[in-house]
């Protein structure tokens, strides 16, 4: 299953655009040209929230999508139909994308297996941008082994993505088939304070102890800037934001209305209707962001904290090979809690956020299922294109986690038929 942001030679790509409306692409993305010459074959196009923006699912422009595990919940987002898919058994591999938090975050809500590769370890070539210095794309599985085969077809360089990394790949494989004797992990204070919910911080004490057990050293290590991650995000993201969906103006990309008076209605039209309310939020934020006399007091300071957060990731993997946070605040939320309420749904990003400014890989694992029913997932964040050893430590979670091979029971709820969409 592909996120519907990331283009296929075969199906529409819409980016849960109304807008995008029955757009085809030229071509494959890379990503899914690969997947497919590794063996991949593309079942279905998936829900997300509207150009990647959200954390539920329910920005998207064809209707929400809803938690395997509980109708009533949001699965996550905004690759919330790939991580549904998969948590459903609708497909056992899913493509998502990752730029602020979007592969991790559906994963811990849907009880699958999520990465977030380096920036730059798979090509942005046909992927729909959102914010150009942040997207990644990245697997969603039932296991560890499965993101391992799927990262290995889809990450390298390419010609047609001129941030795409030459180094070699890692044969992530045979990592998620190894263990963590000798590693050190790393807990961060800043991930574990006020906030959490009860059995998430249990999740990741528990998983930082099945570590130790597994050979691993546990060590607290400080992140001072991590509280600014979420602002220093959505600056910048809707920052590139804004400028990436100057595109859509109904001449280059989207339906014009055919009875347009003259080029300026043509525009306003255009984007009116074919965009929902969140993306245009954050073209207003992020226009203004980088307007003329707030460009320094915003766009440049983001841009200096971005810089911090990147540096209290160097110092902490410079006492640890692997840090183990939290994913999400908390479990999955309800449909319709925080749609009218932007920041509290952007608080979900906070431990997800610094990680997609500093460019460093990050993966959620499902770690247990809490008291209400809904999985936990924890989240191991490993240094620039060590993607190995963030395999190995999530295989050696993988194995002794109390979650085991879990899964949502379907076909108990009605609300699972009417209207839900992955
Ligand atoms: N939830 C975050 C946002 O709304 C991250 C989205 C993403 O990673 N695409 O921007």
């Amino acid at each position: 299953v592909i996120k519907d942001n990331i283009a296929t030679r075969d199906l529409p790509t819409t980016a849960g655009s109304r807008l995008l409306e029955g757009y085809r692409a030229p071509g494959d993305a890379t990503a899914v040209e690969r997947a497919r010459r590794g063996g991949a074959v593309v079942v279905a196009k998936a829900n997300l929230d509207e150009f990647g923006m959200g954390s539920s699912n329910e920005n998207s422009g064809f209707g929400p999508v809803k938690n395997p595990w509980d109708a009533e919940r949001v699965p996550g987002g905004s690759s919330g139909g790939s991580a549904a898919a998969v948590a459903a058994g609708l497909a056992p591999l899913a493509l998502g994308t990752d730029t602020g938090g979007s592969v991790r975050q559906p994963a811990a809500f849907c009880g699958v297996v999520g990465v977030k590769p380096t920036y730059g370890r798979v090509s942005r070539s046909g992927l729909v941008a959102f914010a150009s210095s942040l997207d990644t794309i990245g697997p969603i599985s039932r296991d560890v082994a499965g993101a391992a085969a799927v990262l290995s077809v889809i990450a390298g360089r390419d010609p047609l993505d001129a941030t795409s990394s030459e180094r070699g790949v890692d044969d992530y494989a045979r990592a998620a088939q190894e263990s963590v004797p000798g590693v050190r992990v790393g807990l961060p204070e800043e991930y574990l304070g006020d906030g959490l919910e009860e059995p998430v911080r249990q999740a990741v004490l528990d998983a930082a102890r099945a570590l130790e057990d597994a050979g691993a050293s546990v060590t607290r290590v400080g992140m001072p800037h991590t509280g600014y991650g979420v602002a220093a995000y959505h600056v910048l993201a809707d920052a590139e934001a804004s400028s990436n969906l100057a595109r859509y103006d109904g001449i280059r990309y989207g339906a014009a209305p055919a009875d347009a008076r003259d080029e300026d209605d043509l525009v306003v039209r255009t984007r009116t209707e074919g965009f929902g309310e969140e993306v245009k939020r954050r073209i207003v934020l992020g226009t203004f962001a980088l307007s003329a006399g707030y460009r320094d007091r915003y766009y440049l300071t983001a841009q200096r904290v971005r810089s911090l957060i990147a540096a209290d990731f160097d110092a902490a993997f410079s006492a640890c090979e692997v840090l183990l946070t939290p994913v999400t605040p908390g479990t999955a939320f309800r449909l319709g809690e925080r749609a009218d309420d932007p920041l509290s749904m952007y608080l979900s990003d906070v431990f997800t956020a610094p990680t997609s400014l500093a460019g460093v890989p990050a993966a959620s694992v499902p770690w247990s299922v809490a008291g209400d029913g809904l999985p936990v997932g924890v989240q191991l964040v490993a240094p620039r294109f060590d993607e190995a050893v963030l395999f190995r430590a999530a295989a050696a979670l993988e194995r002794v986690a109390p979650f085991r091979d879990a899964s949502p029971a379907l076909g108990s709820d009605e609300g699972s038929r009417d209207g839900g969409s992955t």
